[in-house]
């Protein structure tokens, strides 16, 4: 039996075109966009004033959402962690991260990830394939199925490399931010990148001005690649891109680095590091290592390591935070999240 396709994720030219071909108009598209982003509603029956034949042609050939949470593992501190089944069987996490005022979703953009960082669970079985729109956009669909309070921010920094996703995730987003679909101001979402100039210049002619995160890791060339070995760029190209983003967009960009004990919190470490951003207003995020079982040869940091690094960086004019560890007890921190191997 062929696979039925997902409303979520299509453009509202396409749903359009697609509630016309169920008998329907294109105000009965609109609403059913309304029930499907603004009340989350997850099967034709939810969409209350459309009339039921409408939603019977529909149901033929289509479902609302394409994909579903198979499991939930909440950690202590408060971060819950979605492992979400895909159509065909593969699977992905997505963790919401609740922190006072603030509750944060952060979102997978690929099945699996071709960047493998040495640090990272997401990689360690290459990348299967991108997620499409819809399949992103469903993610936070989910989790506010979930929620009482309201999700205020997005950070795309889930499994997978999202800027070698650009063609699903520019429109997810756009549905996300849209005042008709989720309704996410800009200035809340993040786009997690591992540096691919071009890709960042790409994200730059689009049209919203999300905030940009680079993960930098080293700003020594040769320490870099062994740390992130399939993102190829040179340290001083991925700034430049950085700058750029930063100029056209006048969003401040987020540097991350994920501290090994010994490998990349040295001092010259920080040296090299403050040198290579200098200039334009920026941030340096720490993210001392949340451990996982298979990767070997890495050290979390001990706190002490951490602040003295930190302090490295300040003395030489850069602005620094620390990330609180998150979900760790779950595996749902920062480089924990994973693909199931089998499917
Ligand atoms: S840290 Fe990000 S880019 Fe690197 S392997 Fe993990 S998911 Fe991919």
């Amino acid at each position: 039996m062929s696979r039925k396709d997902a409303l979520v994720g299509l453009t509202d030219e396409d749903l359009t075109s697609t509630v016309a071909a169920a008998g329907g108009k294109p105000f009965q598209a609109r609403q059913l966009a309304h029930w499907i982003y603004k009340h989350g509603a997850a099967e034709f029956d939810d969409c209350r004033n459309l009339p039921n034949r409408l939603l019977a042609a529909l149901g033929e050939r289509h479902t609302v959402r394409s994909s579903h949470v198979t499991h939930v593992d909440a950690s202590d501190d408060g971060t819950r962690k979605l492992l979400i089944e895909l159509a065909d069987g593969e699977t992905i996490e997505t963790v919401i991260i609740p922190d006072g005022t603030r509750t944060t979703l952060c979102v997978s953009t690929q099945v699996g990830c071709p960047v493998g960082c040495v640090f990272c669970a997401s990689g360690l079985l290459g990348v299967r394939r991108n997620l499409t729109a819809g399949e992103i956009i469903e993610q936070v669909l989910h989790a506010r199925d979930r929620l009482d309070e309201p999700l205020t921010n997005l950070v795309v920094m889930g499994i997978g490399e999202p800027l070698l996703n650009l063609a699903s995730l520019v429109p997810a987003l756009a549905r996300i931010h849209d005042r008709d679909g989720v309704d996410m101001g800009a200035r809340r979402i993040t786009v997690s990148t591992s540096g691919y100039p071009e890709r960042m210049r790409e994200l730059a002619k689009t049209e919203h001005a999300y905030n940009l995160a680079v993960s930098l890791h080293a700003a020594d060339d040769d320490l870099r690649a062994q740390l992130v070995p399939n993102a190829k760029a040179l340290v001083a190209d991925i700034v430049a891109a950085a700058r750029e983003y930063f100029e056209q967009k006048g969003r401040e960009v987020t540097f991350e680095v994920v501290l090994l004990d010994g490998v990349n919190d040295r001092e010259r470490d920080a040296d090299v590091l403050a040198r290579s951003i200098q200039g334009f207003p920026s941030t340096v995020n720490l993210i001392p290592w949340n451990p996982v079982d298979e990767i070997e040869g890495c050290e979390r940091p001990l706190p002490e390591s951490v602040d003295r690094f930190a302090e490295e960086l300040r003395r030489r004019g850069a602005n620094v935070t620390v990330r609180r560890q998150r979900g760790a007890d779950r595996s749902a921190a920062c480089g924990q999240l994973r693909i199931l191997a089998e499917r």
